[in-house]
């Protein structure tokens, strides 16, 4: 196990994006923690939303007084193909869970239980990754309270994989999904709910021209393969069938048919968490070789990504299933309407109409005319944009997440120590 090293955060820094019942919940919650120590658990330190969201929350809790570590497991890439396996069971694939699949699984999250140095009062295990080292964790510390942080949609899991999550459980002592419905299928336990939230102080969020100057260089349009002054809709998100990368690549084609001159942007990360990237990279390279206005970018850094969600027109995110999206609140926050599927955590962010619109995921009809309609339409965009600004102010900021992480602590943490 690795401890992942974060920037450091200073809640005051967060002064215009915190309301005051924020401010009280948090320092409130904090002084009751401030004798604990607390771990947060996942498999990549970077790529993807979970450690986009514990940058920012484990500098933050640590800030006001949490003494918070974040670790990140040490596995091979076999284990990793088993537990992309478990994520896409998880979200309704039809895919075998092989004897050799829960001996990997088993073996490697146990290595990690071993590796792990210290104690803790809570554990906070994210996504199926880490969710394995629960009950070897409870027969070692039978006193540290465990949470697991789903950040999956469980409403449609293949049985076989629900199975394995449930089997899991037993030590567990609080389940947080990132909807009420995720978890409508585990029963038995305490749940609830936490929104995701971006933070507003990252090179991916702050406005351009707060970047320092390595970020300004990667903020710069002009050097970039797509002209700037052409419409641009962008998706950014992992190489993941789920994203639906093709289906974004079909969208555009039917937009392009009435918007002469428009571009495409798939920008993608590889997090080493995701074995699956490489190969849907390349059949999305394949299918879009010869289409000069298609452009496939990956690993950029944070201050280009930043760039490009504000130089878009519009961001699609087409995802089959979602968990959240925090690249629908990155957008928006940037002013920039979204054309989001009715799927996950897109339509907790997403207001039809308002901020943007909502399409049903195969209906690639409708998803190509609300991209033309908002690309022919300036003034539409810049009302959406601005809506789309003020619903992530309101909802879905970091200092809203800290106080609910911190709030979660204090309600289980009222049995630390849990078990006599
Ligand atoms: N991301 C990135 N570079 C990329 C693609 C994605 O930095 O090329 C980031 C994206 O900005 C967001 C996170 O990865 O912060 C993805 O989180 P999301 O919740 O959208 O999806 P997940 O990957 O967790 O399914």
């Amino acid at each position: 196990m690795q401890r992942a090293s974060t920037e450091d955060r200073s809640l005051e820094d967060y002064e215009s994006y915190i309301d005051d019942q924020q401010r009280r919940a948090i320092h409130e919650h904090a002084d009751s923690l401030s004798d604990l120590r607390v771990a947060h658990v996942n498999s990549t330190a970077s790529g993807g939303g979970v450690a986009e969201i514990l940058r920012a929350l484990v500098p933050l809790s640590n800030d006001v007084g949490v003494d918070t570590d974040w670790l990140v497991m040490d596995a091979p890439d076999e284990f990793f193909d088993v537990t992309k396996a478990v994520h896409n069971g998880l979200q309704g694939d039809e895919i075998e869970f092989t004897d050799a699949m829960r001996d990997t699984y088993r073996r490697v999250t146990e290595k990690n239980v071993a590796a792990l140095d210290g104690s803790y009062d809570g554990i906070v295990l994210h996504d199926p990754q880490s969710l394995g080292m629960a009950s070897t964790l409870a027969t070692r510390s039978p006193e540290t309270t465990l949470v697991w942080r789903c950040h999956i949609d469980l409403t449609a899991a293949n049985p076989a994989f629900l199975a394995f999550v449930r089997s899991n459980l037993d030590p567990i002592d609080r389940v947080i999904f990132s909807r009420t419905a995720y978890g409508r299928e585990i029963t038995g336990i305490e749940k609830g709910v936490i929104h995701p939230a971006i933070d507003p102080l990252t090179p991916k969020n702050r406005p351009l021209s707060a970047l320092s100057d390595g970020g300004t260089e990667a903020s710069d349009l002009e050097e970039y393969p797509f002209d700037p002054n052409r419409p641009l809709l962008v998706q950014v998100s992992r190489f993941d069938p789920w994203k639906d990368p093709l289906g974004v690549v079909e969208a555009y084609r039917a937009v392009e048919r009435s918007i002469p001159g428009v571009q495409l942007v798939l920008a993608g990360a590889m997090p080493d968490d995701d074995p699956e990237g490489i190969e849907i990279y390349r059949e999305v390279a394949a299918e879009t070789a010869d289409d000069p206005d298609i452009h496939l970018l990956t690993d950029l850094p944070d201050a280009g990504i930043n760039a490009i969600q504000r130089g878009a027109d519009v961001v699609l995110q087409k995802s089959l299933r979602e968990g959240f999206a925090l690249t629908v609140s990155e957008a928006l926050w940037k002013e920039t309407p979204v054309v989001g599927t009715d799927v996950g955590g897109i339509p907790l962010q997403v207001e039809d109409g308002a901020n943007g619109y909502l399409v049903e995921p195969r209906d690639l009809t409708t998803v190509a005319d609300r991209l033309a309609l908002l690309l022919e339409n300036d003034e539409q965009r810049r009302r959406f944009g601005e809506r789309g600004r003020e619903t992530v102010r309101e909802r879905f900021l970091i200092p809203r997440l800290v106080r609910d992480h911190l709030t979660l602590l204090s309600d289980v943490g009222t049995e630390f120590p849990r078990r006599e």
